[in-house]
């Protein structure tokens, strides 16, 4: 039966880290492993109000209805005045509401990807972008931005497949919790410009930072560049699902209309809109409370990756070393050499009852298996601090 499927399928394997999601459901497991948002945080009674209302009387029927594929008007329009409040200035025909952002990467691999094109990746990055790509048969190769010198280093292995673009999400990424600074930015642009590909900016994360001066988007730097979005290279991806919801699976896209018109053919094709109310929902959630529910998860958030790093200083031993996130939900642990994040995991389930995702996911090559990734944003502070120490418990036997 199989060998009636696709040859993109044969890249095609299932998560790890939904397959461990599935398994942490049992009582008394500390878990750092799913990046995903607490849930005594979401804006619950806001949405119930939100779902009330559109059910009612005036709203039913356009809720309940088909709609348009680029989106709910209203929520493009809150989206527009966020976008320029982050320094990117667009119209409404410049933005594709979109089934979460992930939906975006898979449409975005479609637009770009012949089978054996190049897509310039993070080493790690983010795991379902990897998945998302991966269907469109790319080649990955390395994309290294070295913050500190005013270039960016691209280390291809070879000249095979065209370069379509250079993912990445600047801000506080997943898995590591790494931002690439102004200078990173600046020269990823000239990079992308040199090799003239797309740059597909996965802003994720970009609302929840906790320390440090907000910088710039990469479309922000480029549209102070180049004067129009139209002229931009560059295509942002936001998502609801780390502030509001995850599960009303709302995201968006900015880009160059050509752009945003050929993902809206994809859109078309693949789901035809995202579901109405769910849009009307978050448009009414945002607009009563965005500005007042990103502190609150800033302030909360940012006290539990305090938590995390002090206990990781108290309880890691030698040769153990992180990064030091100024927002997000991760911090990357590399372990001394030798020492492999998965066997650590499986030790540390059974002794102990702590999970977390072992690094070498990220890896397109499944290199790094000495780190693991580990999420603080679904813990509070004491349960973090007692699995910390005992994960340095485990380390040290
Ligand atoms: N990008 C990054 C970096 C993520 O971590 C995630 C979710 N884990 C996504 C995109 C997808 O999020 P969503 O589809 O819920 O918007």
């Amino acid at each position: 039966m199989k060998d009636l499927f696709a040859t993109r399928t044969s890249r095609m394997k299932a998560s790890e880290i939904r397959e461990l999601l599935k398994l942490l459901d049992q009582p008394g497991i500390i878990s750092f492993a799913g990046g995903i948002p607490d849930p005594a945080l979401f804006p619950a009674d806001g949405f119930a109000m939100a779902f009330q209302n559109a059910l009612g009387a005036e709203f039913q029927a356009q809720a309940l209805q088909y709609s348009v594929s680029e989106g709910y008007v209203p929520l493009r329009e809150w989206l527009a005045d966020h976008m320029r409040q982050i320094g990117i200035e667009c119209e409404l025909e410049n933005i594709l509401i979109t089934s979460g952002s992930q939906q975006a990467l898979d449409y975005l691999g479609k637009l770009y990807l012949s089978p054996g094109d190049t897509a310039l990746v993070g080493w790690p990055t983010y795991l379902g972008a990897l998945a998302a790509f991966n269907a469109y048969e790319p080649r990955f190769d390395r994309l290294s931005i070295n913050g500190n010198r005013r270039a960016a280093k691209y280390a291809a292995t070879a000249g095979e497949g065209a370069i379509k673009f250079a993912y990445l999400s600047p801000d506080f990424a997943n898995p590591t919790g790494e931002t690439v600074d102004l200078r990173g930015r600046e020269a990823l642009l000239d990079l992308a410009d040199e090799l003239n590909c797309a740059v597909i900016e996965d802003g994720a994360y970009q609302a929840l930072r906790y320390d440090g001066e907000p910088i710039p988007p990469v479309l922000a730097l480029e549209l102070a560049r180049k004067g129009s979005i139209e002229n931009c290279r560059t295509i942002y991806c936001g998502s609801f699902s780390k502030t509001l919801s995850p599960g009303l699976r709302v995201g968006w896209v900015v880009a160059a209309k050509p752009v945003i018109s050929q993902l809206v053919l994809m859109k078309q094709a693949a789901d035809l809109h995202s579901a109405t109310i769910n849009q009307m929902a978050i448009n009414e959630v945002a607009r009563a409370c965005f500005d007042t529910h990103i502190p609150m998860l800033r302030s909360v958030y940012g006290a539990r990756r305090d938590a995390m790093l002090s206990a990781l200083r108290d309880h890691m031993p030698e040769g153990v070393d992180w990064t030091k996130p100024e927002g997000g939900m991760f911090i990357w642990v590399t372990l001394p050499k030798g020492l492999k994040g998965a066997d650590l995991l499986a030790k540390a389930l059974e002794t102990v009852k702590v999970a977390f995702v072992p690094g070498q996911a990220f890896f397109p090559d499944e290199t790094g298996a000495n780190t693991i990734r580990l999420s603080f944003s679904n813990s509070d502070e004491a349960t973090i601090r007692e699995g910390i120490r005992r994960l340095g418990e485990v380390l040290r036997t």
